[in-house]
């Protein structure tokens, strides 16, 4: 550790909460002490000490473009010089929501918000304010943001009454919350089958990524579908992350099954602090003004952020890269693979598109509990071998590597270089 290093942590932690202003940034999964960013560029990152790594956190998932886009940089600076907020309607927020409507086939109308966890929280709200009902189902692993209803566990054993994930969440609000585990279609269909008068919403990452990336099984996507049309309750896709990173139309175009509600952040956003919920205008005109379930923001469609989002959205559609994106996450994927073969590293490769995970795990990893399972301790000596090596990864072992259109092929022949010298090393 650099002095310089060294003293922007102590600094940090005398003023900041375990020294982050968002908990998995402080390495508590990896140990050590995080790296303080200067500036980035395309898919570099650069420290406080000028060294350089090639970047597959991108910001959690936004940076899908990598950093500081040029095209990106310069809608910011043009909406800055208009001014940074103004509380009332801009032509930008229409033209942007048009884009959003046009492009995620399952929404016909679309509310801005300012983060991904302001999306969730809305878009049950409006769950339980349309159908009446108060109770919703989740799964184990996904992360939907951190408001009191979302940050519920399973209670012990499957369809109990969900417990509180943190200190300072009421019982009362947890118990509201039904956990299931990710995949297991027949827990989800006795759940549903038993309870379904009290079921506002089931909310879903259509494919999970917070708990590292593990895709939905063939058939669970349409049976959630299947049953929430059968039973009158509403499914929520949670395409914080998947929005725009999986094509232009997410995870419901992809896999071809449409929600009634879909949470949208992070790329919308072009590396801006936004979200956004939308779906059937039936069921989006419940909201405030219109409708009686309240929701605002002095902040909501922020000029700066929305100017952002619309030139990240402008060039997706574009340049339309997933099938490059696809290639080099593929070769990515590819080598990771060979080399824990070779290397006779008991591991499981996920990906979808350009957002993958190298579990190090004998089997299989399909929902939370297998992904509790994997080798943690592999994970961070991995984790540290590759940081010193340039290559900075997620500082846990339970999330996504996401690749960008910054990224080249050298990009990734560089990163497969460091990752076999850093598994067999470990
Ligand atoms: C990041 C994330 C959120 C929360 O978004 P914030 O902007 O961090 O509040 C919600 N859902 C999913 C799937 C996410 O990945």
């Amino acid at each position: 550790m650099s002095k310089r290093h060294n003293d922007l942590w102590q600094a940090s932690i005398t003023v900041i909460p375990g020294g982050v202003n968002s908990p998995v940034r402080a390495f508590r999964k990896v140990g050590g002490t995080p790296v303080f960013i200067d500036h980035a560029r395309g898919c570099r990152l650069f420290d406080c000490d000028g060294k350089e790594y090639i970047d597959y956190v991108l910001s959690w998932g936004p940076l899908i473009l990598g950093h500081a886009h040029p095209s990106v940089l310069s809608a910011i600076r043009q909406a800055c010089e208009k001014g940074t907020s103004f509380g009332a309607p801009t032509a930008q927020e229409a033209l942007f929501a048009q884009m959003i409507v046009e492009s995620v086939p399952s929404i016909e109308k679309v509310r801005l918000v300012s983060s991904g966890t302001e999306a969730a929280m809305t878009a049950i709200r409006l769950a339980r304010g349309y159908t009446g009902r108060d109770d919703i189902i989740k799964f184990e692993g996904c992360y939907h943001g951190h408001s009191d209803s979302l940050l519920v566990k399973a209670g012990s054993g499957a369809a109990t009454l969900g417990v509180p994930d943190s200190l300072g969440v009421p019982a009362d609000f947890a118990r509201h919350t039904l956990t299931l585990p990710y995949n297991d279609t027949d827990a989800f269909l006795q759940t549903i089958q038993q309870k379904h008068q009290t079921i506002a919403c089931v909310i879903v990452e259509p494919v999970a990524a917070n708990m590292g990336v593990v895709p939905p099984e063939d058939g669970f996507l349409q049976t959630l579908r299947e049953a929430c049309t059968t039973y009158g309750v509403l499914l929520i896709f949670d395409e914080v992350i998947t929005g725009f990173r999986l094509g232009l139309g997410g995870a419901q175009a992809h896999y071809g099954v449409m929600p009634d509600l879909t949470t949208l952040g992070k790329i919308i956003g072009g590396g801006m602090p936004i979200g956004a919920v939308g779906g059937r205008a039936k069921i989006m005109d419940h909201l405030a003004p219109d409708g009686g379930v309240y929701q605002a923001g002095t902040l909501s469609g922020n000029p700066v952020a929305v100017a952002a989002g619309i030139a990240t959205l402008k060039i997706l559609s574009e340049q339309n890269p997933y099938e490059a994106l696809n290639r080099l996450s593929g070769n990515l994927a590819d080598g990771l693979r060979d080399i824990t073969q070779k290397l006779s590293i008991p591991s499981y490769l996920t990906r979808v598109g350009s957002m993958m995970s190298l579990f190090f795990s004998e089997q299989p990893v399909r929902d939370f509990q297998d992904v509790l399972k994997t080798d943690a301790d592999r994970y961070r000596r991995y984790f540290h071998a590759m940081l010193n090596k340039g290559i900075y990864l997620a500082p846990s072992p339970y999330e996504a590597t996401f690749l960008s259109t910054a990224h080249t092929e050298e990009d990734i022949e560089r990163t497969l270089t460091a990752a076999e010298e850093s598994l067999r090393g470990l």
